[in-house]
């Protein structure tokens, strides 16, 4: 017999709930979700473009004289680390006016209403993923009801190509669907020692496990949405290679070379975009056969 049968139903239920407590405290009970959570040193890419994200789960701050523009609000713990990275730049969290979100998923989306709220900004979203958004990621066709996270309202909708513009800076919003069905990749012009670079915010080419690309899909066009994602994606000029996770990219390793002051940029990585481009639709190219098999 062990110690645990021989516990009475009110023990084992006060043992497991400080079992709990850490877990609660910590507010996310995975922990994939708190190693991407992990607190960075903020740092400028170029130009006016900082990370202000947490070690995997990306946030950009863009800067202008008018005020600035925050592109994704990560789980709703990484805004304590947004506010904190914006603070030792040294601008104010209450300065941003646009908040953009590259896909309405609980890793990227939930700290959005917390920041919109701290800020009083405007929230652009794409007009596919505002009702997700606007849901707090109920009835996600991927999830179902299993990631909810505080809903926030889109106060402009954007359909692909539409641009927003603050303080002399415009980003492009380009429809990327598949991951999500409005997912958005944004791209801007960076100014940056006397170059102009082309920079892409890449939302996410993946394809989860639970996807289902064939019969009964995900959503109805998921798959021709990732094909013309791809398509859409290897038009793009692309010098500075950034995405809503740090992996997509080595965030990382080239954080750590900025630092140390390497030259060139490590962030301008154009081979490190088709890269990615080649492995992840590689990866949807072989889930797409593997879905249109016939089940045997
Ligand atoms: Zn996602």
């Amino acid at each position: 017999m062990t110690c645990m049968t021989r516990m009475t139903p009110i023990s084992r239920r006060l043992l497991a709930l400080l079992f709990l407590l850490p877990t609660l405290a910590r507010g996310q009970a995975d922990p994939t979700s708190r190693s991407w959570n992990q607190p960075v040193e903020p740092f400028r890419i170029a130009g006016n473009l900082y990370y202000v994200g947490a070690s995997d789960i990306a946030s950009y701050l863009i800067t202008t004289p008018e005020g600035h523009i925050l592109l994704d609000g990560g789980f709703v713990e990484t805004v304590p680390l947004i506010r904190e990275s914006v603070k030792k730049l040294g601008f104010r969290i209450e300065d941003v006016k646009i908040l953009l979100n590259s896909h309405a998923h609980y890793d990227h989306a939930a700290g959005l209403a917390e920041l919109k709220s701290l800020t009083g900004a405007r929230l652009h979203a794409s007009e596919k993923d505002a009702p997700a958004l606007a849901r707090g990621g109920k009835g996600d066709p991927l999830f179902g009801d299993q990631f909810p996270f505080p809903s926030v309202k889109a106060d402009r909708l954007l359909a692909d190509g539409d641009t927003v513009t603050l303080g002399g800076t415009t980003l492009t919003a380009r429809l990327t669907p598949g991951h999500t069905q409005g997912c958005t990749t944004w791209t801007m012009k960076v100014a940056d020692g006397g170059r102009t670079l082309d920079a892409v915010f890449v939302c996410s080419t993946s394809v989860l496990p639970m996807s289902k690309l064939g019969a009964e899909p995900t959503y109805p066009g998921i798959a021709e949405d990732y094909a013309r994602t791809f398509r859409t994606l290897r038009e793009l000029p692309c010098d500075l290679f950034l995405a809503a996770h740090g992996g997509f990219y080595r965030l990382q390793e080239k954080a750590e070379r900025l630092r140390k002051g390497e030259g060139p940029n490590p962030f301008v990585d154009p081979e490190g975009y088709r890269g990615y481009l080649d492995r992840s639709e590689k990866v949807f190219r072989e889930r797409l056969e593997k879905d249109r098999k016939p089940a045997n």
